[in-house]
């Protein structure tokens, strides 16, 4: 490595070149030094391979920098793929929640190499219904394409190194060029000897068989917000499959199920509940237990509440996902008929009956008036 020379000078600029003098650079030089265009000529091809790599690093502002430091120092390794590890993906970025687009920010890094993000991948979970009112965290066991530890991806046996492809010269692309009637045209495809990734490997690494990659089972915790609902997602960047061709890594996306409750029912962020009431209650007014998510809550119904009736408690609900607002706790009562009275309550309900006049069951009233007119 110590013979190469230095990427400016190979590409003909100075070291600072614009991006775009770079790129014009770049496409003289290797339209000059083409495989196509220099048939078996064994320099032009070396020369070819040069700009390309060259062009590579200059291209690519991170490793423009990086060289720009270090000098080929910085790339010595040749670890491979340029796997990209990020960090932060364990937090969730709340944008994508329910955007349902993910992974199309992604753009190529280099504009040589045809990169390809690595696969997004879709795992559900369970939650119950108070888990996803209050938000949680979970570990989410799921399968993954990772970069094999073994060889850190590059799919060369430990203590050898991949080489430059000598197809495509490190571009992951080959390009054809034909001769038409509109002057040379230009076709470009992944190179069939390293699959895009502009590197080959000798040797290859036992464990992943050369590929750079395997398929594990992962665990990862994640925290799932407060306020998700069923058949909502969620999105982890980076924790999806990583590329093969060093792209970028896809996301996990979790698939939320909510569990039903035994009690309540939920429509976006109110929860709904029935609740049975006495006929004494319900004729009398009573202050009654109404169930929240965040236990009992003392409520008064009015005096000759009827069945059916519904009530709302405000901000007693479910927190929104993006918020500190809350939605409304409903609940319906239902007048509950007694059943298996004894003799004495009978009578009870007999000397009650006859006590009632016709303002007491105004609806009965109404009801049989309006019959009685329509048979007139
Ligand atoms: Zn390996
Ligand atoms: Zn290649």
């Amino acid at each position: 490595m110590a013979d190469k020379r230095d990427y400016y000078e190979v590409l003909g600029v100075q070291k600072g070149a614009s991006d775009d003098e770079i790129k014009k650079a770049f496409r003289a030089l290797a339209k000059k030094y083409h495989p196509d265009m220099n048939p078996g000529d064994a320099e032009a091809e070396k020369k070819f391979k040069e700009v390309n790599e060259a062009y590579e690093v200059l291209s690519d502002p991170d490793k423009r920098a990086k060289y720009d430091q270090y000098g080929h120092a910085a790339f010595d390794q040749s670890a491979g793929g340029g796997y990209s590890y990020s960090g932060n993906g364990f937090d969730f970025d709340l944008s994508d929640l329910f955007g349902g687009i993910f992974g199309s920010s992604f753009g190529s890094r280099s504009q040589g190499r045809r990169q390809t993000a690595g696969n997004n991948v879709y795992q559900r979970v369970y939650l119950t219904f108070e888990e996803a009112a209050f938000g949680c965290k979970k570990e989410i066991s799921y399968p993954r394409v990772e970069a094999c530890a073994t060889c850190g991806g590059s799919g060369a046996a430990p203590g050898t190194s991949p080489v430059t492809c000598r197809k495509c010269g490190g571009r992951g692309v080959v390009t054809t060029t034909t001769r038409t009637m509109l002057g040379m045209m230009q076709q470009q495809t992944t190179c069939p000897d390293c699959g895009g990734r502009g590197k080959t490997v000798a040797t290859p690494c036992t464990d992943c068989k050369g590929k750079g990659f395997v398929r594990i089972n992962k665990k990862l915790e994640v925290n799932i917000p407060a306020g998700i609902d069923n058949g909502q997602q969620l999105s982890v960047r980076g924790q999806g499959d990583v590329s093969t061709n060093g792209g970028p890594t896809g996301d996990l996306i979790i698939e939320v199920a909510v569990k039903p409750h035994s009690v309540f029912t939920r429509e976006d962020y109110d929860i709904y509940c029935e609740i049975p009431i006495t006929f004494a209650e319900a004729a009398l007014g009573a202050e009654i237990d109404v169930p929240s998510l965040e236990g009992n809550i003392k409520y008064t119904i009015p005096e000759g509440t009827q069945t059916g009736t519904q009530f709302r408690l405000s901000g007693k609900g479910i927190k929104y996902v993006n918020s500190q607002r809350k939605g409304d706790l409903i609940f319906t009562v239902t007048v509950e008929t007694p059943k298996g009275l004894n003799e004495k309550q009978k009578q009870l309900l007999r000397d009650f009956s006859v006590s009632c006049g016709k303002t007491n069951f105004k609806n009965k009233q109404k009801f049989f008036d309006k019959i009685f007119k329509d048979k007139k």
